[in-house]
């Protein structure tokens, strides 16, 4: 138990900080967000979207799976977009990867039978269309940081044919799709793509190698 009376001594502090340092800070966003942007992340605790770019409450509306990965049968994922989109009207949606992510490595390696193998298909279904790059690269942390980054490319044009994105870019509204990874090593989020309403999907090449 010691640990989670650590968790809840370390949400008293830090509310009791923020008040220090603004008494308004928790009555600003009572009633309403207004984030700017949408969050699709991994759900590793390693990667946590707002103390990495420093974001205060109400300034990210997240989506966390493992991988990162986007199917318009999520109905999570795809409730979740929906709401940012048309109700908060984010103008970014993020899609972020990470050195080292443990469900791509699974995708690569087969995870055992269950709901992870299950969920992770649609990370082999990455695998399967990139095989000749991934394989030719040598075995371990080069083919797994690879495969990071051509997932979050295969992801963001995934999100690019949704509904609420499509809709949106007919629409002519500011929506920018941006394709990132976070580097654990040295705590930098390093950009690889953006997506807009101009972008011809069917002709968006693979990113350049940022994961070396
Ligand atoms: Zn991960």
């Amino acid at each position: 138990m010691k640990e989670v009376d650590q968790l809840l001594l370390s949400n008293r502090a830090w509310a009791a900080e923020m008040l220090a340092e603004n008494p308004e800070f928790f009555n600003r966003n009572i009633n309403w967000q207004r984030p700017v942007f949408l969050w699709i992340g991994c759900s590793d605790s390693r990667v946590a979207p707002d103390q990495m770019t420093q974001a205060v409450p109400g300034g990210l509306f997240v989506h966390r799976n493992i991988a990162n990965l986007v199917y318009p049968d999520d109905r999570n994922l795809m409730a979740v977009l929906h709401y940012a989109i048309n109700v908060l009207e984010v103008s970014h949606v993020v899609i972020c990867g990470h050195y080292g992510c443990g469900g791509i490595q699974a995708a690569l390696d087969g995870a055992p039978d269950g709901p992870i193998a299950h969920w992770l298909e649609h990370a082999r279904q990455v695998l399967d269309d990139h095989r000749p790059e991934i394989m030719a690269l040598p075995e371990g942390e080069a083919r797994v940081n690879r495969m990071v980054e051509v997932n979050v490319r295969d992801q963001l044009l995934h999100l690019a044919r949704t509904g609420p994105v499509q809709a949106a870019f007919a629409a002519g509204r500011e929506l920018t799709l941006h394709g990132w990874v976070y580097d654990l090593r040295d705590g930098h989020i390093k950009p690889l793509m953006r997506i807009t309403g101009e972008t011809v999907l069917d002709e968006v090449p693979k990113p350049e190698r940022v994961l070396l």
